[in-house]
C-alpha cells in the first residue's frame, strides 16, 4: 500500500516558520524510491537541525549504501524547530522525512545517529511527533524498530529504555545484514511479531537489544551485574569495523544542501581510526584500528564527488588528517590537479609540527590563508603528559613561528579546562602559552598584524577510554579556572589584544557527563527534562542547566554520583557489557599511567602495546597502498 505524502498538510505551515526551506527537501542527489518497490524501509534521523544533520557523513553514507539495495529504501528526517513542531502538534502533522514526506512511524526502521548525547531530548520530540510510543516496551508490530547509532551508542544505556537495539562501529555491512533479517522476517510473515524480529538481530551478536538485558544493583547504588535474560544472547554485544574503506568508497553522490548548513563541502574520509592514543578522545579509542583509503581511492573519490555534486571545497576529513602515511603525496597530487581551478582544499587536522604547516600551504594554493589550527589540549608540559598529548612548548612555538613567517597571520589553538589532575596553574599556563605564541610571531614577521585565539571546552570523561574511571571536575572549578585564564589573558597590555578568548561555561559538560557515563536510571530524568520543554540541548540558547537539574532532583538521580565521583578499577561499568575492542585491563593500566606521568606512543610507528583492538578484530592496523607500515613522512 503506498504511503500518502504529508506534504500538502505541511506546506500549509511553512510560511509560519523560520527557515522553511529546511523542511522541503528535493536536494541535488536526494533519492525518493517508489514505497512499494521496497521490502525494507529505513527514516534515518540525525537528531539535531538540519543544518547540523545535513553534512553528517554517518548518514550521507548510510543513506546511499541502503537506496542501491533493490529491495530497500532509505529517507532522512531531522529534528525540526520548536516552531514547527508547535504547528504540527497543533494541526496533527506527524514527524515526516525530508525525501518522500512519509511518516516516519510507517517506516519499518528509524535509525538515529547520535554523535553526541546532547540530542537524546530531540529524539524523543520525533518520537512523540510520530506518533511512537516512547518507551520501546509500549511499541507494538507497526512500529518501528528504533535503533541508535553513532559515537553516543557506544554507551546507550541512559536512552535505552526508548531504544529498541542499537549497533557498535562502522555502519556500512551491519545496516545491511539488519536489513535482510527485516526482509526475511517480513517475508516469512512476521513470525513472533516485534519480539521474534528483535530476539533475531540480537542472537547474531552484532546488535545490542537492551530489553534482552537485565541490570542489578549494589544497595549503595553501583551495577552488580548486566546479564542477558535470554537464552541465545551473548553476554557481549561487539563492535563493527569495516576494514577494507576502499571498498565503500561513499559518499557517491554527495547530498548538496538547499538550504544553509554547517559545512558546505564535499567530504572525503581518507582514513577511520586512529592510534595516537589521547586519553580524552574516546573517537580515536572506539575507532580503532587505523584503516586508510589508498591515495587513488581519495583520488578518484574527489574527482567523483566534485562532478556529482558541484562542491568547489573538498574537505579531506579524518580524526588527524596529517597522519594519512601517504598525506604529502595525496595534498601535493591534489593542489597540483585542481590549480588554477575555482576548487579548495581543506585540510581540518590540529598536529603540531611543522609538515602540517607544509600541507596547509599546498592545500592554500587555490585560496584564501584564513587561519591554522593545533590543538595541545593542555595547557602546561605535565598537563599534556597526563592525557598523552606529547607535544612540548618548543615544538608548538617552532610551528607557529613557521606559519607566521610563512605568510599565517591567525592561529586558533584549542585547548580543554577540568582535566583529570588538572591544577589552577595548568589553565593559566595556556595564557602564557599564548602571549608566547604572540611574542615569537611578532619576532618572525616583524609585525603587530598576527593573531591568535583561544577555544576551550570543558572536558568530559568518556566510556571506553582510559579516562573512564576519572572523576569529572565540578562547573564550579571550571567555570573559576576559565574566568581567571580570561583575566590573565585580557589584563595582558603587552599581548593581551591579539590574543582571541572563546570558552563554554562548564555547565553543560556537566550534562554530556551524566548522559555519557549514566546508567539505565539516568532514562527518567532526559524523560523529565523533555517532558519540560528540553530541545536542542546541545544549542546555548536552548540549553538549561536548571531544567536539567530540577529533572535529576525529581527523579532521584543524583548528578555528582555520576560525572565528579571517580571509579575503583572493579566497579562493573554501565557499558562493560558492549565491546568496543579495548581490552579493560589495558584501559585501566593506563589510566593509572596517566596519573604517573607514563606515556604510549603511535602504535603505527612503534610496536604494539596490546590495546587489545587487532586481535580482537582478528586484523591489524592498515597504512599504506601495500599494507606494509611505513615511516611517518618529513617536511614536504
Ligand atoms: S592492538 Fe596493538 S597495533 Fe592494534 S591498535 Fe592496539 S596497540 Fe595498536
Amino acid at each position: 500500500m503506498p504511503v500518502e505524502s504529508i506534504f500538502p498538510r505541511l506546506e500549509a505551515l511553512l510560511p509560519k516558520v523560520q527557515k522553511p526551506i529546511q523542511y522541503v527537501g528535493g536536494e541535488l542527489n536526494s533519492t525518493v524510491k517508489d514505497w512499494d518497490s521496497a521490502d525494507v524501509r529505513w527514516a534515518l534521523m540525525y537528531p539535531d537541525a538540519y543544518e547540523v544533520g545535513l553534512p553528517n557523513q554517518g548518514v550521507a553514507i548510510l543513506y546511499e549504501i541502503l537506496n542501491e539495495l533493490p529491495a530497500t529504501l532509505a529517507e532522512r528526517t531531522y529534528a525540526v524547530w520548536p516552531d514547527l513542531e508547535a504547528l504540527m502538534r497543533a494541526e496533527g502533522v506527524p514527524q515526516f522525512t525530508v525525501d518522500g514526506h512519509r511518516p516516519v512511524r510507517a517506516f519499518d526502521v528509524l535509525g538515529v545517529s547520535f554523535s553526541t548525547e546532547l540530542g537524546y531530548t530531540n529524539m524523543l520530540t520525533a518520537l512523540d511527533l510520530a506518533g511512537i510510543p516512547l518507551l520501546a516496551v509500549d511499541r507494538g508490530d507497526d512500529d518501528p524498530i528504533v535503533l541508535a547509532g553513532g559515537h553516543a551508542a557506544f554507551n546507550p544505556e541512559p536512552v535505552a529504555d526508548f531504544l529498541d537495539a542499537a549497533v557498535l562501529g562502522d555502519g556500512e555491512q551491519i545496516s545491511i545484514a539488519i536489513s535482510e533479517v527485516v526482509r526475511e522476517w517480513k517475508a516469512e510473515g512476521r513470525p513472533g511479531g516485534r519480539d521474534e524480529l528483535l530476539m533475531r538481530l540480537a542472537e547474531s551478536g552484532g546488535v545490542y537489544v537492551p530489553k534482552f538485558y537485565d541490570v542489578d544493583y549494589h544497595p549503595d547504588g553501583r551495577i552488580k551485574r548486566v546479564a542477558p535474560n535470554r537464552a541465545d544472547v551473548p553476554w557481549r554485544v561487539h563492535k563493527h569495523t569495516v576494514m577494507d574503506l576502499d571498498e565503500w568508497p561513499y559518499p557517491k553522490k554527495p547530498l548538496v544542501p538547499l538550504a544553509e548548513t554547517v559545512h558546505e563541502r564535499f567530504s572525503v574520509e581518507i582514513f577511520r581510526g586512529c592510534t595516537r592514543g589521547c586519553r580524552f578522545c574516546q573517537a580515536g579509542m572506539i575507532t580503532r584500528p587505523v584503516r586508510e583509503r589508498s591515495i587513488t581511492t581519495i583520488g578518484a573519490m574527489v574527482e567523483n564527488g566534485i562532478k556529482e555534486s558541484g562542491f568547489n571545497e573538498v574537505g579531506l576529513l579524518s580524526l588527524s588528517s596529517a597522519d594519512h602515511s601517504e598525506i604529502a603525496d595525496v595534498a601535493k597530487g591534489l593542489a597540483d590537479r585542481y590549480e588554477g581551478t575555482n576548487t579548495s582544499l581543506s585540510l581540518p587536522s590540529t598536529r603540531v609540527d611543522a609538515f602540517n604547516i607544509d600541507l596547509a600551504n599546498e592545500f592554500s594554493r587555490n585560496g584564501r590563508r584564513s587561519g591554522l589550527t593545533f590543538a595541545p589540549e593542555g595547557g602546561s608540559e605535565r598537563m599534556r603528559k597526563v592525557i598523552n598529548k606529547m607535544v612540548t612548548e618548543e615544538d608548538l612555538i617552532r610551528t607557529v613561528t613557521t606559519a607566521y613567517s610563512q605568510g599565517w597571520r591567525q592561529v586558533k589553538l584549542y585547548f580543554m579546562c577540568g582535566l583529570p589532575t588538572e591544577q589552577d596553574e595548568d589553565v593559566l599556563g595556556i595564557a602564557d602559552l599564548a602571549k608566547k605564541v604572540i611574542k615569537a610571531g611578532r619576532e618572525a614577521t616583524g609585525s603587530r598584524d598576527i593573531r591568535c585565539t583561544v577555544s576551550i571546552g570543558g572536558f568530559v570523561p568518556k566510556p571506553h577510554t582510559p579516562f573512564q574511571w576519572a572523576g569529572q571536575a565540578d562547573h564550579e572549578t571550571v567555570d573559576r579556572r576559565l574566568r581567571a585564564l580570561r583575566d590573565s589573558l585580557r589584563g595582558d597590555r603587552q599581548y593581551g589584544r591579539a590574543i582571541g578568548f572563546r570558552y563554554h561555561d562548564g555547565k553543560p559538560s556537566i550534562v554530556e557527563g551524566l548522559l555519557s557515563r549514566g546508567d539505565r536510571r539516568v532514562g527518567s530524568v532526559i524523560r523529565a527534562v523533555w517532558e519540560d520543554g528540553g530541545r536542542f540541548d546541545g544549542w546555548s540558547e536552548h540549553f538549561s542547566y536548571e531544567r536539567w537539574t530540577a529533572a535529576a532532583e525529581k527523579a532521584g538521580v543524583d548528578v555528582d554520583w555520576y560525572t565528579t565521583r571517580e571509579r575503583e578499577e572493579n566497579e562493573v561499568l554501565p557499558w562493560d557489557h558492549l565491546d568496543a575492542g579495548l581490552d579493560r585491563e589495558w584501559l585501566w593500566q593506563d589510566w593509572q599511567e596517566a596519573v604517573s606521568g607514563g606515556e604510549v606512543e603511535d602504535c603505527r610507528w612503534t610496536p604494539c602495546y596490546d590495546c587489545g583492538v587487532c586481535p580482537t578484530m582478528g586484523t591489524e592496523i592498515q597504512i599504506g597502498p601495500t599494507g606494509r607500515k611505513l615511516l611517518p613522512l618529513t617536511v614536504v
